[in-house]
């Protein structure tokens, strides 16, 4: 699995994917890829280091990603992660919260005295579809409420059950009131969620001006960012 990659289009930055103890929710119903977690404290920080061997700092930035939060890195790899941040001049760190999380998000910001942009699984902000069917766990009601803590949501378009106009909503939503933000199109994994693939073609077309917006990635395949598998 690749692990390592640096983003050279949009949002230029070296990219991180490290291992980490299992998701403290675990339950979203699209999710298959907390089988990344891992209980072996040993093979996690040995497996991290050799990841972060690779960061040059080229970039100046640095996202690291996790399948799960950032608080559920080891303490370990968070004081590594910080020693690189010093040695190779990082002056930014992209994180991923879940939304439990959001009361801690300024505690990461003093641990790493860097600014941290947070992204957030948003998935929709249509709550019934988030919370009654993908299960997210993330009881919010608005975007205003998620942009008090969250920078860079992330969305998740092309399921079954979606429809158009959740999807007008939170492309209008995640441009209103974010700076920054991720979109992902659904592909089928070993969970019940299905891709909804007339749904996908509509949405590349009508949404085709997204790929050349500097301010939102689109993640056609869930290796676009050239780790994981
Ligand atoms: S919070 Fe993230 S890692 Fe955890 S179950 Fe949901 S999608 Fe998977």
């Amino acid at each position: 699995m690749e692990r390592y990659n640096r983003i050279t289009n949009k949002n230029q930055r070296e990219i991180v994917l490290l291992k980490s103890r299992p998701c403290a929710w675990g339950k979203c119903r699209f999710c298959d890829y907390i089988d990344d977690n891992s209980r072996d404290r040993e093979e996690m920080l040995t497996l991290n280091a050799e990841v972060l061997s690779n960061v040059t700092g080229e970039f100046g930035v640095l996202e690291v990603i996790n399948s799960g939060s950032c608080f559920e890195l080891p303490d370990e790899t968070l004081e590594l992660i910080r020693r690189i941040v010093r040695e190779k001049h990082i002056h930014r760190l992209f994180f991923e919260a879940h939304w439990m999380y959001r009361n801690r998000l300024q505690q990461m910001r003093e641990f790493m005295r860097i600014p941290i942009t947070f992204k957030i699984g948003v998935e929709t902000f249509d709550e019934e579809f988030r919370e009654g069917y993908l299960n997210k766990h993330a009881d919010f009601h608005s975007p205003e409420e998620v942009r008090r803590y969250f920078d860079s949501p992330c969305l998740m378009v092309g399921i079954k059950g979606q429809t158009k106009e959740m999807i007008d909503y939170d492309i209008r939503m995640l441009k209103e009131h974010f700076e920054l933000g991720t979109v992902n199109v659904f592909t089928d994994n070993s969970t019940d969620v299905k891709r909804d693939q007339e749904l996908v073609d509509w949405f590349m077309e009508k949404y085709a001006w997204l790929l050349d917006d500097p301010t939102v990635e689109v993640l056609y395949e869930k290796t676009d960012f050239g780790v994981g598998d």
